[in-house]
């Protein structure tokens, strides 16, 4: 998609700012780093955000990082040890992840050396930078993960790597650690435009319903999610059967994998025996590439839930936001800067929480009404991807410029 095409729904000015800034950076070398190219937010974000990025006039691409599963076992431990679970890290698990992390390096040491710009995402490539001695450009870690509470000695080792860079970007102030860089605070954003948040045509939407078996005569409660214990898909049924005591709804529970997160298998594993013999939940296992069923599942949902334990930001409830539904969220991270009591839904921070929360909506259709409307307006003024592209050029400039700005900075 062009960027003109968004001066649709964001204004003719928004989209001449971003032209005006990028001038500025004609050209600049621009490389993202992340650790798969399908499954998660952070892909969701890079698929609109490079080539947004070239139609501005910088160069920039997009590489990802190969590994095997033991690989992946390891940076599943850092993910899970960052967002604050206690992880064994052994003396083997960290010779394979830096073992990988060099044999990347071999290959994109040239690309990365001469970029101006490298953004790593996360810290499945964290190590690159030690291994880049030649680096002319500015490095920034950009961390997407709640990293509010993160558990030690993850933090302490991934620390040693962090530090070597420029600047660090988090979701939110909450999520600020001590390092001797300045951080910025860059809250996500969708792509409105997108297969996933476009708008569908309502025939679409009612036949991707039928052919899950969804009954047009109930109520739908929908969490769309990898299967991933922090989202708390078990926690989501719990929640549905204390509903279910009271008001007949539906419940999907809808996700796929990602190519980074060797865990999914055996939470989808946990969420099916725990909605067995329950013909109200529909778990539904969907491919990578299920934008839009998902778009047409968040659309014919009546309430959206995202119960995580902890969350970066929850790319998932800005979706369900932005196409006018009422967020249940869990009380944790990126969430609370989305879902605001009584205006855009409800912070819950329990399963019985939650089920009086969606009894509430689900018997004042008129509060779910004037939440989705106000959610889709909050949506609009500040998570498109128009100002998430221009904090990223002011950061571009201000690091420059060698200006360690005091102003975007925590
Ligand atoms: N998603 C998807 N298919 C799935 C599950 C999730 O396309 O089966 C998308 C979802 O629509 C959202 C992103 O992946 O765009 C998840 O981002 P979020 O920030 O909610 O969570 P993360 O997976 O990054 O922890």
């Amino acid at each position: 998609m062009k960027l003109d095409s968004y001066e649709k729904v964001v204004g003719g000015v928004a989209v001449s700012q971003l032209r005006q800034l990028a001038t500025e950076l004609a050209g600049a070398r621009v490389v993202h780093v992340n650790s798969t190219r399908d499954g998660g937010g952070v892909a969701e974000i890079l698929r609109w955000l490079v080539p947004l990025m070239n139609d501005l006039g910088l160069h920039a691409s997009w590489e990802v990082i190969e590994g095997h599963s033991d690989f992946f076992n390891v940076t599943k431990a850092f993910h899970n040890g960052l967002q604050g679970n206690p992880v064994v890290l052994t003396q083997k698990m960290l010779d394979v992840y830096q073992e990988t992390v060099v044999a990347n390096a071999d290959r994109l040491r040239p690309v990365l050396e001469e970029a101006d710009f490298v953004i790593i995402h996360d810290p499945q490539p964290a190590f690159l930078i030690g291994l880049c001695p030649e680096r002319k450009g500015r490095w920034v870690w950009r961390c997407h993960i709640d990293v509010s509470r993160p558990y030690r000695k993850v933090w302490r080792y991934l620390k040693s790597s962090i530090s070597q860079y420029d600047a660090s970007i988090f979701s939110m102030p909450d999520f600020a650690q001590r390092v001797d860089h300045p951080q910025f605070i860059i809250a996500p954003s969708i792509d409105p435009l997108s297969e996933k948040n476009r708008e569908l045509p309502p025939p679409e939407i009612e036949a991707m319903a039928k052919q899950f078996g969804l009954s047009q005569d109930l109520p739908v409660i929908t969490q769309v999610s990898r299967f991933d214990r922090f989202k708390d898909p078990i926690g989501v049924i719990q929640s549905f059967n204390m509903l279910n005591r009271s008001v007949e709804a539906q419940l999907v529970l809808a996700g796929g994998g990602a190519s980074d997160d060797p865990e999914g298998a055996m939470v989808l594993e946990e969420v099916q025996a725990a909605a067995q013999g329950n013909d109200h939940i529909f778990v539904l296992m969907l491919p990578s590439d299920a934008h839009r069923i998902i778009n047409a599942l968040q659309r014919s949902s009546t309430i959206v839930i995202q119960k995580s334990l902890q969350e970066g930001f929850g790319l998932t409830v800005t979706e369900a936001m932005w196409k006018s539904k009422p967020v249940i969220g869990g009380n944790v991270g990126g969430i609370r800067l989305q879902v605001h009591n009584y205006h855009t839904g409800f912070l819950v921070d329990s399963p019985e929480g939650a089920a009086l929360r969606l009894r509430e909506l689900l018997q004042h259709p008129e509060a779910c009404m004037r939440m989705g409307s106000t959610a889709r307006e909050f949506v609009r003024l500040n998570f498109l991807l128009t100002r998430h592209l221009r904090e990223y050029l002011t950061l571009m400039l201000a690091l420059r410029c060698g200006v360690e700005s005091h102003l975007l900075a925590v």
